[in-house]
């Protein structure tokens, strides 16, 4: 399961650094998967949302080797950051996913 921002997001932009999948992105900015991280594709994608900073499924690995809470949600001031239900990944699916990623 990816984790998905919601309209609540007042863009403060706070939870991008901390994302160790560089998965998260400001409003209206364009994406790729090699972004901060080992994957060969480079393509810029179009952004996700124009209207509140957003996570990329493709890249958000849950922060599965955390031993706290996704740290996109612990530095969020208005709770933005939640998981995705319509976005559901096994154990086994995000740990192909990280390496794919090569973080
Ligand atoms: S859950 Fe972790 S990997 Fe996913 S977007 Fe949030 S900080 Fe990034
Ligand atoms: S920390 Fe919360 S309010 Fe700030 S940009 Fe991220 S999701 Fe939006």
């Amino acid at each position: 399961m990816a984790y998905i921002i919601s309209e609540d997001c007042i863009r403060c932009h706070s939870c991008i650094p901390v994302c160790p999948c560089n998965a998260i992105y400001k409003s209206g900015e364009t994406w790729a998967m090699a972004d901060g991280t080992s994957h060969h594709d480079n393509k810029r994608q179009a952004a996700i949302s124009g209207n509140t900073s957003y996570i990329v499924p493709n890249k958000c690995t849950e922060c599965m080797d955390s031993a706290s809470e996704a740290k996109c949600v612990a530095v969020c001031p208005v709770g933005a950051s939640s998981k995705d239900s319509n976005y559901i990944e096994s154990k086994e699916q995000l740990l192909e996913k990280k390496k794919l990623l090569g973080i």
